[in-house]
């Protein structure tokens, strides 16, 4: 099963989170300065998404989306994380690029 995340995953960051305000007005995604190397969380019961504001935009936007597919499955927290990070690299990753650089750099 594919999470079908609320936005689309190629979206750059600052579009990503203004338009999850009009399409998952339920969901609260803030920003912080996280402890350790926690990029980002998720929790469950607030549904609220925190991404760490220290990271570039391409890391938040990763960040973002590793954490929509934790809300995506209603996981607590970083719960099934294996899991989500394959389809996190799925929904980032286009299959047929990465073939095609995998071509061009001899694997
Ligand atoms: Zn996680």
């Amino acid at each position: 099963m594919v999470a079908v995340l609320p936005v689309s995953a190629h979206l750059n960051y600052g579009p990503m989170r203004m338009l999850l305000y009009e399409v998952a007005p339920g969901l609260t995604v803030g920003s912080a300065i996280l402890a350790g190397d926690l990029h980002g969380v998720y929790d469950l019961l607030h549904d609220t998404i925190v991404i760490d504001r220290t990271m570039t935009y391409t890391r938040k936007r990763c960040t973002l989306v590793h954490e929509l597919v934790h809300h995506a499955y209603g996981d607590r927290g970083h719960q099934r994380e294996h899991r989500c990070r394959i389809v996190t690299a799925r929904l980032l990753i286009d299959e047929q690029e990465y073939a095609s650089a995998e071509t061009m750099y001899e694997g």
